[in-house]
């Protein structure tokens, strides 16, 4: 519980990420026994590790969430509405949002648990996916490179054969302490690194640091919705831990990429579409695309440019929600270009024939501003 930092459910339940539930169940019995406040009456720590036994062993025991605390991590189970099932009307909180403080101090090495190994590296992954993807979501397959134990000396670091041997400088502690005046100061050991073991003869295959790179393949589930900057964590899945840490978590990061047509507005799509000015004028049934194909949309007689059309319901699906925007078609009138000879002149015998009252907004502003003409 160092730093009141929420803890690796499996981690905490010492199960494997594909532990089956009756291996959960047996991990959590064991677990709650020797911490139960009956067995440790007047202890505050064992009373935390029952509290964090019982919390995680809700959440891997129930299918529902065990899959949602995979995918999200604790994020995923952060927030009202989830212990119904279901994920609540619109959650308050955007993904982004969710996801975005994590990292800070993550990157940049392992956090090192002194005396239970170096913990792996928590990994960020960039994926790239498509307007399309990001709204009705994707099962993408990602290469991660990573750390991965060592297989020949198990992540020990040691020459197969061989241990590792305790610290004689700091006797396995990590840390040693000296005198500094009145005070009793400590300092990491200079000897192990503060890693409380040393290695005589390094494994020659990872050359001592119990890891070697690889890449693994995997496929993560893009959930509908998803939009640039949002995060998903998948608990356990970076690099391998060594010495006996745990693993470290893998961050997928989305970025959508820009679509030649749609903008996006939260849920709702945007789509500015030209027209002639014939169009505008007379009226017309324009096709429009949409996330779901091509619909055709009426424009009524007399529209002007800017106007917005809404189409219910043809947005994005709202991630971890129930619906969809909406798409908003932006009308945008073209002033119609490179006129022939014969174009010309029936605009011509146009102007010359309308009358006012056919451009009322021009003939509004004109009347507006007529003193500052004068
Ligand atoms: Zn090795
Ligand atoms: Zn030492």
């Amino acid at each position: 519980m160092a730093n009141g930092e929420k803890r690796d459910y499996y981690e905490v339940l010492e199960v494997h990420r594909n532990a089956s539930e009756t291996e959960i169940k047996k991990a959590y019995r064991k677990l709650a026994i020797k911490f139960h406040p009956d067995k440790n009456p007047g202890n505050n720590e064992a009373e935390e590790c029952f509290k964090e036994v019982s919390e995680a062993y809700e959440v891997l025991s129930d299918p529902q969430k065990r899959a949602q605390y995979d995918q999200f991590g604790h994020a995923g189970l952060a927030g009202g509405g989830f212990s119904g099932g279901g994920f609540g009307f619109g959650a308050g909180t955007p993904f982004g949002d969710i996801f975005g403080d994590i990292f800070g101090d993550l990157f940049g090495g392992g956090r090192q648990q002194r005396g239970r190994g170096r913990r792996g590296d928590d990994l960020l992954y960039n994926l790239e996916i498509s307007f399309e993807e990001a709204a009705f979501g994707v099962e993408s397959r990602i290469e991660v490179p990573y750390n991965k134990r060592c297989s020949a000396c198990g992540g020990s670091g040691a020459k197969p054969g061989t241990e590792p041997k305790v610290c004689p400088t700091c006797r396995g502690a990590g840390q040693v302490r000296f005198q500094q005046g009145y005070f009793s100061v400590s300092r990491t050991c200079n000897h192990c690194n503060g890693e409380g073991r040393i290695i005589d003869s390094p494994c020659g295959a990872c050359r001592g640091t119990g890891s070697v790179r690889d890449t693994k393949t995997m496929s993560v589930k893009i959930p509908a919705g998803v939009e640039t900057g949002n995060r998903l964590k998948l608990s356990g899945e970076g690099g391998q831990g060594t010495k006996g840490g745990a693993n470290g978590d893998l961050y997928v990061a989305i970025t959508v990429k820009p679509h030649p047509v749609f903008n996006r507005d939260n849920n709702d799509v945007i789509c500015e579409i030209p027209i002639s000015f014939t169009q505008a004028a007379l009226g017309a049934e324009i096709p429009v695309p949409t996330l779901d194909g091509k619909m055709n949309l009426k424009i009524p007689e007399g529209t002007q440019s800017g106007r917005v059309f809404r189409l219910r319901d043809k947005g994005i699906p709202v991630l971890q929600g129930y619906g969809r925007g909406d798409q908003l078609v932006v009308i945008k009138v073209e002033t119609p270009v490179n006129l022939n000879k014969k174009q010309r002149e029936l605009l011509e015998e146009f102007a010359r024939i309308g009358g006012e009252e056919i451009h009322p907004m021009k003939k509004n502003f004109f009347e507006k501003v007529v003193d500052l003409f004068s």
